[in-house]
């Protein structure tokens, strides 16, 4: 563990247990807090055991500007007058350059704030006047979701203002923070307890972090696991911390959740687990019900004769689904399954509802948003059933959705581009059903839907070089797949440059057909004839490819828009087509001449590549845009950035 000096403001490793503060606070944008880097670049003192006052005299100005340069002194002096040597401040204690480490820190945070002499919260908007509780219940601090172990963890928890002056502790404010977190004063007091699953959770509901996948992460420590550490993975982090948890519990109110009523219309099916903290909030904290308690109540109701004698406490795991035992009866045409949990202001256990589904044998949790409070005529005609239920169901949202792919790139990359979208890859379908050729403005959308379609976006650059990237959706995934081969400018429509008299010189591709003109007839005929694994033929040599070089590639009204990109009239004469096979679409041309296996491409689901050649290196990245509702369709924007690097010559 790295500690900040709170004399020196440097960052050792100290051997040994030495005692130490910590701090918590609001993280204000990266670059205003003092990093890890900025302790690197700390000047030497002018002389040796220069006065603590005079520390900040070490910073470089920039460091000093900072706006989180006060809360690092803030904490550094108020530990140092605490008569401790070493603080950790998060924002300058881990190198967040490497993963390695960050990942270990993420998983060590909880016990580096149990393990602190002292928890110093600063509260930046947090004043000196005005009504204390209104300003702590509005507070920033309690509506992230990591401060949350940062007020559980340590034993000594001291609040501050945004001017460094102490108004409570965790003692103190034992009432209000339980007004603002929900939390029990015993649990603020470090009174013995053993708050539930379900409890826990909805102490993080409604509280937020930067990253989706902090959510889950930030809640490790309260539940006392470890797991990687895998930034975009998104939701799934917040599934692994469930399934993490459920390995090492028996406590049923982890399925004691209940979709927002706000939300009705969310998928009615689901897996046994929760979406996100939120969905486990309620006005009374969820408690286990004791086994042999819960055992005796239900032979009560059903008969000593009844075999709930024999209820398995645990539950097991397997890689098809939870397999449980659970109190059922059928009502209607879903089942009541109940848990052995309730709210702890209630007699009665909750009930959850299931589903059969058809031909798998298996179970879905229905009805997410009830979470039934049951009466004791509930519990007659339940029997023991031992089910599995599926952990995480992926259903196709109901709603329809549009997806749109922009383009972007800082260079040039798309002055020279078309596309063509394919109503249905490898099918036969007629000429232009796709839409036909259509040329790639800056601002075009091109909007494709799931699982039939696929698009081409083609480049042609100075040297005839022809850039191909098909892009496609599959399961609401988008993929993309890069080709430079050197034998796709023979899917260059030749007939339509020809007809081109804007430019003089030589015309694109010229070189190939002109000087082969045995291949001139292959050229215009349909492709898709050549199998992708023939060795090139001598049209697509270098010095065949590289002649052409005159033909200017910008015109002279170019200008350019907000995007960066030039501005070009849709009927730009120096666009090249592509050319299609026999059914003139050029996606199917292409896909069947490379032999690519699109269903192979989906299943790796790319949505990075790279494709070195020789001269230059393409770079294609897709990412998540926009998503908004509008005419009752769900619209999602993807952007696709795509980078041409070019090696600086050598000589
Ligand atoms: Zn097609």
């Amino acid at each position: 563990m790295r500690l900040l000096h709170t004399k020196k403001l440097t960052l050792e490793t100290p051997t040994g247990v030495r005692p130490y503060a910590i701090l918590s606070h609001r993280w204000l944008a990266d670059r205003e807090e003092i990093s890890f880097q900025d302790l690197q670049h700390m000047q030497v003192p002018p002389s040796e055991g220069s006065h603590d006052s005079h520390a900040e005299l070490t910073f470089p100005s920039n460091v000093q500007g900072k706006k989180g340069f006060a809360k690092f002194r803030g904490a550094c002096d108020h530990a140092s007058r605490a008569g401790l040597e070493y603080i950790w401040i998060d924002t300058c204690c881990i190198d967040k350059t490497s993963s390695a480490e960050l990942s270990e820190a993420i998983n060590s945070m909880h016990a580096w704030y149990q393990d602190s002499a002292v928890c110093y919260v600063y509260l930046h908007d947090v004043g000196g006047d005005g009504n204390l509780q209104s300003a702590l219940e509005n507070a920033d601090w309690f509506q992230r979701g990591w401060t949350l172990q940062e007020l559980i963890a340590p034993d000594n928890v001291y609040f501050f203002n945004k001017d460094w002056i102490k108004i409570g502790s965790k003692a103190t404010f034992a009432p209000i923070l339980n007004k603002i977190t929900r939390i029990r004063q015993d649990i603020l007091l470090g009174n013995p307890c053993k708050p539930s699953i379900a409890e826990k959770m909805s102490w993080a509901a409604g509280r937020k972090t930067q990253k989706i996948e902090d959510r889950a992460y930030s809640l490790m420590g309260l539940f006392g696991i470890h797991m990687p550490i895998i930034y975009g993975e998104g939701d799934k982090a917040f599934r692994r911390l469930q399934l993490e948890i459920m390995k090492s519990s028996d406590d049923q109110t982890i399925f004691a959740w209940h979709d927002s009523l706000a939300h009705p219309n969310s998928v009615r099916n689901r897996g046994l687990l929760a979406s996100a903290p939120d969905v486990f909030s309620w006005a009374s904290p969820v408690v286990t019900i004791d086994h042999s308690h819960f055992i005796n109540s239900l032979l009560r109701i059903a008969g000593s004769r009844s075999s709930f004698r024999d209820l398995p406490r645990g539950y097991s795991i397997l890689n098809d689904g939870i397999h449980i035992t659970l109190p059922m009866k059928k009502v209607g045409d879903a089942w009541l399954a109940v848990l052995r949990c309730k709210r702890e202001d209630q007699e009665f256990p909750y009930g959850i509802y299931l589903k059969e589904r058809p031909g798998c044998k298996d179970f879905l949790r229905t009805s997410p948003t009830k979470l039934q409070k049951l009466e004791s005529a509930d519990l007659e005609g339940l029997a023991p059933r031992t089910i599995r239920i599926v952990v995480d169901h992926h259903i196709l949202p109901t709603i329809n959705r549009r997806q749109f792919f922009t383009f972007q790139s800082i260079d040039s990359v798309w002055e020279h581009c078309g596309y063509y979208v394919c109503p249905k890859p490898g099918s036969r379908h007629d000429v232009g059903q796709g839409g036909g050729y259509q040329v790639l403005d800056p601002d075009t959308r091109i909007e494709l839907s799931d699982n039939m379609q696929c698009g081409c976006v083609y480049s042609q650059g100075p040297y005839g070089e022809v850039t191909v990237l098909l892009i496609g959706i599959e399961h609401h995934r988008p993929w993309v797949h890069l080709l430079t081969n050197a034998d796709l400018y023979r899917y260059v429509d030749t007939s339509r440059l020809c007809r081109r008299t804007v430019y003089d010189g030589p015309i694109l591709m010229s070189s190939p057909t002109s000087t082969q003109s045995s291949n001139q007839t292959d050229l215009l005929s349909p492709l898709a004839l050549s199998s992708p694994t023939s060795p090139q033929s001598n049209s697509n040599s270098p010095s065949a490819l590289s002649s052409p070089r005159s033909l200017s590639l910008s015109p002279a009204s170019a200008r350019t828009n907000n995007h960066g990109f030039p501005k070009r009239h849709s009927t730009a004469p120096y666009a090249v087509q592509l050319r299609g096979g026999s059914t003139g679409c050029p996606v199917c041309s292409i896909i069947q001449n490379y032999s690519i296996n699109t269903h192979d491409i989906k299943n790796r689901r790319v949505d990075f590549v790279i494709e070195t050649m020789s001269d230059k290196q393409i770079e294609v990245d897709i990412r998540k845009g926009q998503v908004r509702i509008s005419e009752a369709a769900l619209e999602v924007d993807y952007v696709i950035t795509v980078a041409v690097s070019v090696p600086e010559p050598e000589f």
